[in-house]
């Protein structure tokens, strides 16, 4: 066989334990990436929380507020009334007193209200805590986990990166070049082998002619089809 395409059939074998071993990688990161992303999302669910909380103590102390107010306007009705004699001025001081007390009504109304939403903030806040909590350990330990399985998926790439390189010097720029060509749409099935008369990466039939010359000749052929390079299996 070519010494070169003998070469090739070899570098092929190489470039396809490398993307094999490259995604590994990305898989690797992907899942501690996955898990930093939920704490970034938990945390913000816990600020979220703490902000509507906020959110409702100033709420209620405006409420307070308005019932202080009313209670005041209150007392000043009621010391009015002790002096004003008039019927009209007797019904108008009766309404600020009625709109006075609505307003207390209401505002306790919404106290209460944004009480019941506060009730179960202590026991929320808790279960975000725990959840981060839970969250930075798992972290803490798949980065170690992680850094160990990269490093040792690095370090078998660099093994076929070491090989490839001694393999690449062995082969023809010319060819080497060639192959790199059908490579970037062929990736891993750039060089294949003829079974039953037949490419196995278009798995269309290849005549007798050609057959006949990749059985013979000494040079580089491709796949009349497909445009793979052939070789027959010894
Ligand atoms: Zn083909």
């Amino acid at each position: 066989m070519n010494k070169d395409l003998q070469n090739l059939i070899a570098l092929a074998e190489i470039d396809k334990e490398a993307s094999r071993l490259e995604p590994q990688i990305t898989d690797i990161e992907n899942e501690l990436n996955d898990k930093m992303k939920l704490q970034a999302k938990t945390q913000d669910e816990l600020e979220s929380l703490q902000n509507n909380a906020k959110k409702a103590k100033v709420d209620i102390a405006a409420n307070e507020l308005i019932i202080q107010e009313n209670s005041e306007k209150i007392e000043q009705i009621d010391k009015k009334m002790a002096s004003v004699k008039s019927e009209q001025e007797i019904r108008a001081l009766d309404a600020e007193n009625g709109l006075a007390k609505e307003k207390i009504v209401y505002a306790n109304e919404q106290i209460a209200n944004i009480e019941r939403e506060l009730e179960n903030f202590a026991s929320k806040e808790e279960e975000i805590q725990n959840r981060i909590e839970a969250l930075k350990k798992e972290i803490e330990e798949s980065k170690e986990d992680v850094q160990k399985k990269t490093a040792k998926v690095k370090a078998e790439l660099k093994k076929v990166f070491d090989n490839k390189e001694k393999i690449v010097k062995k082969i023809d720029n010319k060819v080497l070049i060639f192959y790199e060509k059908i490579r970037k749409w062929a990736k891993d099935t750039s060089i294949v082998v003829v079974k039953k008369q037949a490419c196995s990466g278009c798995y269309i039939r290849i005549n007798d002619m050609v057959y006949s010359e990749i059985l013979k000749s000494d040079d580089i052929i491709t796949c009349p089809h497909c445009g793979r390079i052939l070789y027959i299996a010894q």
